[in-house]
């Protein structure tokens, strides 16, 4: 029985995220999906809301849970005994900061492995910093997003 972790911000989460987690679940026995709540860092969503949207998006896949994670991802990974992490890889860029993560998380946690999949060429910029980008200019986030994503994304926007 093998379960994997895929951990991230997902502030939102998109097709890209979503392609990788379908992708998962079929290599891995269970995904979990980590949603990262970093005190360090501002997002548009709360941990809570980014939890809600993806668990609608994964609800059909029995073999795949969401939990939010307030500590060191590896942490989580070793508390839950997950000795796997999946990581999406669009471009070099991703692969040399994706590399060095790995590398800091491999000396923090020698049992658990990194994995890289990437991604599908349709997602290769598909990024959710460009989506909430696109949505503050009320750009068309269809084909990057659910419309579930899409209209919270619509909210936040039309209330600031
Ligand atoms: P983003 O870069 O979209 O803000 P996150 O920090 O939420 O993403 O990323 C979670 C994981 O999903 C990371 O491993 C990231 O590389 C991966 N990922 C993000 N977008 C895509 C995509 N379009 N295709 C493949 N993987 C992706």
């Amino acid at each position: 029985m093998i379960r994997a972790a895929f951990p991230g911000s997902f502030d939102p989460p998109t097709f890209g995220h979503i392609d990788i987690i379908e992708r998962s679940r079929a290599v891995f026995d269970e995904l979990v999906v980590v949603i990262a709540e970093n005190k360090q860092k501002q997002y548009l969503f709360s941990a809570e809301e980014r939890r809600v949207m993806m668990a609608g998006m994964v609800k059909d896949w029995e073999n795949v849970t969401v939990m939010p994670c307030d500590t060191l991802i590896v942490e989580l990974l070793r508390r839950e005994n997950i000795k796997i992490m999946v990581r999406g890889v669009r471009n070099v860029t991703d692969f040399s900061y994706e590399s060095e993560l790995s590398m800091m998380n491999k000396a923090l946690s020698p049992g658990i492995e990194t994995i890289f999949m990437m991604t599908r060429p349709e997602y290769i910029v598909l990024r959710s910093s460009s989506v909430r980008e696109l949505a503050a200019f009320d750009g068309d986030l269809s084909g990057l997003v659910p419309p579930v994503v899409a209209d919270a994304l619509r909210k936040k926007y039309s209330k600031s």
